[in-house]
C-alpha cells in the first residue's frame, strides 16, 4: 500500500522539475537584467503559436468568401467551386468557370450556343 504513492510522486516529479527549471532560468535571467531576453523569447513563442492560428482563421475567412455553391447550367447538378477557378461538372463533365457566385459554361469564344428546338431529319 505504502509503496505506490512514492512511485507516483517519482513519476510526476521530472516533469514538475523541468517546469521549475524553466521558471528558475527565467527568474535568473530577469534578475541578471536580461528580462528583455525573457520578453523576446515569450514574444517569439507567442508568434509561433499565434501565426498559424491567424493563418488558419484567415484561410477559413477567405474560403467562406470564395466558395461558390451553384447548380451546373447544363444538368442542374449541385456543384461547389472557388471564385475565379475552373471546375468540371462531376455529373456531365462540362467545363465551367466560377465567376462572382455563378457557374458559367466554358465554351470557346467562337462557339454560338444554340438550343435545337426542332430537328428535321431527312
Ligand atoms: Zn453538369
Amino acid at each position: 500500500m505504502n509503496n505506490n504513492s512514492p512511485n507516483l510522486f517519482q513519476i510526476n516529479l521530472p516533469r514538475f522539475q523541468s517546469w521549475l527549471t524553466i521558471v528558475a532560468i527565467c527568474l535568473l535571467l530577469g534578475s541578471l537584467g536580461l528580462g528583455w531576453l525573457v520578453k523576446a523569447a515569450s514574444i517569439a513563442i507567442g508568434l509561433v503559436i499565434i501565426t498559424p492560428v491567424v493563418g488558419f482563421l484567415g484561410f477559413f475567412w477567405w474560403l467562406r468568401r470564395s466558395v461558390v455553391q451553384a447548380e451546373c447550367p447544363v444538368c442542374s447538378y449541385p456543384l461547389q467551386g472557388i471564385n475565379g477557378s475552373e471546375i468540371q461538372c462531376t455529373n456531365c463533365g462540362e467545363l465551367l468557370n466560377v465567376d462572382r457566385g455563378k457557374l458559367i459554361r466554358d465554351t470557346p469564344p467562337d462557339t454560338i450556343d444554340v438550343i435545337a428546338v426542332e430537328v428535321i431529319q431527312e
